[in-house]
């Protein structure tokens, strides 16, 4: 593994699988099972990631022009961008840097989430739209959107947060708050023991989709907290997208028939 790519041995006509999703791991190894020449990256931003099978490189690439000179030299022979959905400078900067280097690309994006009947979530188009949305009408809140964004709360001071992260927040905190430092997957009953306890009345997440986090949104059903739901940013249109890591493995293999 290496910080920077240069020293990090590609086998040539690799593919590049851009990362720091529990899909991006599973399609690593179902690949690499099936004899297949993986590189995996990581942005870096986790103290200790998770590690996909083969091998891994951990930074970025210098955006658009650097990924598009890093696809050339390491000889990548296609592209799958399974980044999370909210990681939106990436997948942009792969749609561009693929196009430029003519190299083949596939978004690996796990289906969002889909409020349950009896779920009435408030859906805001962004953090700060999620802080707004709180309108003094919150005490207690559970935080889960990620150390990035937690400062986009700094400002609310007439609500407590209970902030979960895996690692210590960046930047400013609101003045009432608690950290709590975990990693998921999440299961219903501690999910449920964790509202009840800390008498949360709002939920704040993003929409990420996927089942290791959505045990949070059973309990806040169940105990009639209020949700306030961050929606996806876009993606660009013409990608092609599949929703599992299988069906990525099935277009990489299908890429030389
Ligand atoms: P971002 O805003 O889309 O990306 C910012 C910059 O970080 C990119 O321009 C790129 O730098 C670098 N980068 C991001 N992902 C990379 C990757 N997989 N490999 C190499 N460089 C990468 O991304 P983010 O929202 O900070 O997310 C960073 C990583 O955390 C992503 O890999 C994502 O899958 C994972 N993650 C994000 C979230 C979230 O809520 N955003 C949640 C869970 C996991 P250069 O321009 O220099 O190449």
């Amino acid at each position: 593994m290496t910080d920077d790519g240069t020293h990090l041995d590609v086998t040539p006509g690799s593919v590049l699988i851009l990362g720091g999703t529990g899909e991006a791991r599973e399609l690593a190894a179902l690949l690499t099972e099936s004899g297949i020449p993986v590189v995996s990256s990581l942005a870096g931003r986790v103290a200790n990631p998770r590690l996909p099978s083969g091998p891994v490189r951990i930074g970025g690439f210098g955006g658009v022009s650097g990924l598009a000179e890093w696809l050339h030299t390491a000889s990548i022979r296609a592209v799958v961008d399974a980044t999370h959905p909210f990681a939106a400078r990436i997948t942009a900067n792969a749609a561009d840097a693929t196009q430029l280097a003519s190299v083949p690309l596939l978004r690996l994006l796990r289906p969002a989430w889909q409020p349950d009947a009896g779920d009435q979530w408030e859906s805001v188009a962004d953090l700060d739209a999620a802080a707004l949305a709180l309108d003094g009408r919150s005490e207690r809140v559970l935080l889960t959107t990620g150390r990035q964004d937690v400062s986009r709360f700094a400002h609310v001071s007439n609500a407590w947060f209970l902030i979960r992260v895996v690692d210590p927040p960046l930047g400013p905190l609101p003045p009432l708050h608690e950290i709590l430092r975990s990693r998921g997957p999440y299961h219903l009953a501690a999910e449920d023991e964790l509202l009840r306890s800390n008498r949360i009345d709002t939920l704040i997440t993003k929409n990420s989709g996927g089942p290791l986090t959505q045990p949070k949104l059973d309990a806040a059903r169940a105990n009639g907290v209020r949700v306030i739901m961050v929606e996806r940013p876009q993606e660009p249109s013409h990608t092609p997208t599949v929703a599992t890591a299988d069906a990525a493995r099935r277009w990489v293999t299908q890429l030389d028939a």
